[in-house]
């Protein structure tokens, strides 16, 4: 696809009515304050449309429209401010995207969101392009309907049932051994579409994110090795060695064939099973795709010479995309609302005092002032010459904040 008109717009420039070159994006989470943050450094304007007006990225941004994403005056007003437009939630409804399509660039597109929304188009185009991208999803089966329950295969069992929209962080997902417990699980999450794959003996995680442009040229980060507590991310490690070279290569070649395959535009980020197949190594599964920047990709901030937001920056924008080169190895840790409660649950704020005296600290609090237990609040990057003392500080933050995971992560 060529660049639609209206690109590249370039940063610091003035259009005819005398407006700044200004960037949108739908969601204000932090993945967006991140997004804002970027645009501002190269000089563009931003704009965030989120209903909560304490949303982390509205409360950075030149502009914060406070509607829902499906507001008609809301896109309006986001469209009339922006001269091209992404996205940093995916749930976002694509029609809101296709209304903003019309007057603007949007990046990723509404198709691309559409299939990352939905577990069960998103399988079937891992499935389509399994055969360019040398890798496939588990084998799953579509729950939408008692016959479909009735059919599924026992060889799928045990399984992990997952509805196939609005899930995250592992919510919306049961575990079943049998179908009794497959049927109760179901009628648990209200009968919604659901997908259920087969539960896979899994070695490892990992992550690859890509940036591709208008014009097809894409680049890659390297593979993030990932450590889920909970079902929640809480350890990314990023270095060379981290898995083995053949199935890194392997993982980033299959996430530029799944971006290609849909003419994607923008920052996607591609999540793999390692699994044991009584190989070496164990073999690549894709698990999921998110149309837009990923917590796993955090440690680009420090550690890279363009982060993951720099990239849906020029994405966007139609600017060239360089090839990223990380500088140093990184070790990311998740900070959720629970280091903000002590044993006893009694409020206290975690021991920065210690954390930022530890040599490459890189942290990231996403100005949310009301902790819960769960909630992301914000990330630590560790940096440093080698990763012998990048594991050892991270480790040390880890043992002074009480992070559960870190230390079976090594
Ligand atoms: P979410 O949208 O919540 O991130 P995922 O599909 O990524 O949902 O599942 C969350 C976590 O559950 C994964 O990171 C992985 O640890 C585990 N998991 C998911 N599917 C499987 C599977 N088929 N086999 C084994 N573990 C799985
Ligand atoms: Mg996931």
């Amino acid at each position: 696809m060529s660049a639609p008109s209206g690109l590249p717009v370039f940063p610091g420039t003035v259009d005819a009515a005398g407006r700044p070159a200004t960037l949108g994006v739908m969601g204000g989470g932090q993945l967006g304050r991140m997004f804002v943050h970027a645009a501002q450094r190269l000089g563009y304007f931003t704009a965030v449309l989120d209903a909560d007006p304490h949303s982390p990225a509205g409360l950075v941004s030149h502009h914060h429209i406070q509607t829902g994403y499906s507001d008609a005056q809301g896109l309006a007003q986001l469209a009339d401010l922006c001269a091209a437009i992404t996205t940093e939630f995916e749930n976002v409804p694509s029609a809101a995207l296709n209304t903003l399509a019309v007057r603007r660039p949007v990046a990723p597109g509404a198709a691309a969101v559409a299939i990352a929304q939905d577990r069960i188009q998103e399988k079937s185009h891992f499935t389509a392009s399994a055969g360019v991208a040398g890798v496939t999803c588990a084998p799953y089966a579509v729950i939408a309907s008692p016959e479909q329950l009735q059919a599924v295969p026992a060889d799928l069992l045990p399984g992990i049932l997952k509805t196939a929209r609005m899930g995250y962080d592992g919510k919306g997902q049961a575990r079943v051994k049998n179908a009794a417990e497959l049927a109760a699980a179901w009628a648990e999450l209200k009968q919604v579409p659901c997908v259920l794959e087969k539960l896979l003996p899994l070695k490892a995680e990992c992550s690859v994110i890509v940036a591709r442009g208008w014009d097809g040229d894409i680049v890659s980060f390297p593979p993030q090795l990932n450590l889920h507590v909970d079902g929640i991310l809480a350890v990314t490690e990023v270095y060379e060695g981290n898995m083995p070279l053949a199935l890194a290569a392997r993982a980033q070649e299959a996430t530029k064939a799944i971006a290609n395959h849909i003419g994607y535009v923008g920052v996607l980020c591609v999540e793999f099973f390692v699994i044991d197949d009584g190989s070496e190594h164990g073999a690549l599964v894709v698990n999921e795709m998110a149309p837009r920047p990923h917590n796993s990709g955090h440690y680009t901030m420090d550690a890279c010479d363009v982060s993951q937001f720099d990239l849906q920056v020029h994405a966007m924008a139609g600017l060239p995309l360089p090839a990223p080169r990380q500088h140093s190895p990184a070790i990311m840790l998740n900070l959720l609302g629970d280091l903000w409660f002590d044993a006893a649950g009694q409020p206290r704020t975690p021991d920065w005092q210690a954390v930022l005296a530890l040599p490459g600290a890189h942290l990231h609090l996403y100005g949310k002032t009301d902790a819960r237990p769960g909630r992301k609040m914000g990330h630590l990057t560790f940096t440093g010459a080698d990763v012998a003392s990048v594991k050892a500080t991270a480790r040390q933050a880890a043992r002074i904040l009480g992070l559960p995971g870190f230390e079976s992560a090594q």
